[in-house]
C-alpha cells in the first residue's frame, strides 16, 4: 500500500507542470511560443530541407490520388458494370423468348398435323353424313384460323428475338471497346504511378538522410506538428511566417531580434516551427 500511495503522489507532482501549461490565460494569444528544445541556427536550416521535402511528398500523393487516370477508370468501370447487367437482363430476355417461341412453332405443328388428318379423312371419303362432314369443314376452317394466329405469334417472337439480337451485339461491341479503353488508361494510370512513386522514393531517402542530421528531440517536435499541418517548419521570410502567411506583429519580432540563434520558435498562428535565415527581416 505504502508503495502505490507514494506512486500516486510522484503522477500528482509529475503532472503538475502540465496543468499549469494548459491553462495558460487567453492573453498570451498572438504572443511567440519559446519552447524548451534549442538548436543550432543550422540544425534549424535542415528543418526547412525537411520542410520542403514533406511537401514535395504531401504534393506527390495528392497527385497519385487525384490523377485524372484514376478517376477515368472508376468512371469506365461503372459503365462497364452497367453493360455487363444490361447483357445479362437482354440474354435472360432471349432465352425466355427461345422457350416461348419453341412452344408456339409446336403448338403450329399440332395444329398442322390435326388438319392433315382432317383433311385424309375427308379426302378417303370416310365421311358421308352432311353433319358430319360440315361439322369437320368447320372444324378445319377453325384449325387454319388457330394456324394462322399461332404463326402470327411466332413471327412477332422472331421480330423481337431479332431486335433483342442486334442490342446485344451493341452490348457486346461497347464491352470490347470499352476494354480496350480501360486498359490504355490503365497503362497510362500506371506508368504515372511509377514515376510519382520514384520521385517519392528520391524524396523519402532524401529525408531520411537529414533527418537523420535532426537531434532527436527537435525532430520528435517537428513529426509532431508535421501530423497536423503537413510540414512542420516554415522560414521566417520578411517578418511573415512562411508557413501561414501571416505577418507578425512588431512586438513579436521584437521578441525574436532578443531571442539567442539556438532558440526554437514556434508561430502563434499556425504552430510550426520558425526558422530565421538572412531573409528574416529582422
Ligand atoms: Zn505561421
Amino acid at each position: 500500500m505504502h508503495t502505490n500511495q507514494g506512486n500516486r503522489c510522484w503522477r500528482k507532482v509529475y503532472h503538475a507542470p502540465m496543468l499549469v501549461r494548459g491553462s495558460t490565460p487567453l492573453g498570451r494569444r498572438g504572443r511567440l511560443t519559446l519552447g524548451s528544445v534549442k538548436a543550432s541556427p543550422q540544425t534549424q536550416l535542415r528543418l526547412l530541407e525537411l520542410a520542403d521535402l514533406d511537401a514535395e511528398l504531401a504534393r506527390l500523393d495528392h497527385r497519385r490520388r487525384s490523377l485524372p487516370e484514376v478517376a477515368e477508370l472508376v468512371r469506365l468501370e461503372a459503365r462497364a458494370s452497367e453493360l455487363k447487367d444490361a447483357r445479362v437482363v437482354t440474354e435472360t430476355e432471349l432465352g425466355d423468348l427461345a422457350r416461348e417461341q419453341s412452344r408456339s412453332e409446336r403448338d403450329v405443328e399440332q395444329v398442322r398435323t390435326r388438319i392433315e388428318k382432317d383433311r385424309a379423312r375427308l379426302d378417303a371419303g370416310q365421311v358421308s353424313a352432311a353433319r358430319e362432314l360440315a361439322s369437320l369443314q368447320s372444324e378445319i376452317e377453325n384449325l387454319h384460323r388457330r394456324q394462322g394466329d399461332l404463326e402470327e405469334v411466332v413471327l412477332e417472337l422472331m421480330e423481337r428475338r431479332e431486335t433483342l439480337d442486334r442490342r446485344k451485339d451493341e452490348l457486346t461491341n461497347e464491352q470490347e471497346g470499352l476494354g480496350g479503353e480501360m486498359a490504355a488508361v490503365a497503362a497510362r494510370r500506371d506508368a504515372a504511378f511509377k514515376e510519382i512513386d520514384e520521385q517519392a522514393a528520391r524524396a523519402s531517402d532524401q529525408r531520411g538522410n537529414i533527418a537523420a542530421e535532426v537531434p532527436g528531440e527537435l525532430l520528435a517536435l517537428y513529426d509532431q506538428i508535421r501530423k497536423t499541418k503537413g510540414v512542420g517548419a516554415a522560414m521566417l521570410r520578411a517578418g511573415r511566417c512562411e508557413g501561414c502567411h501571416l505577418s507578425l506583429n512588431a512586438a513579436d519580432l521584437n521578441v525574436i531580434r532578443a531571442s539567442a540563434p539556438d532558440e526554437v520558435i514556434r508561430c502563434e498562428e499556425c504552430r510550426r516551427i520558425l526558422v530565421r535565415t538572412s531573409e528574416s527581416g529582422l
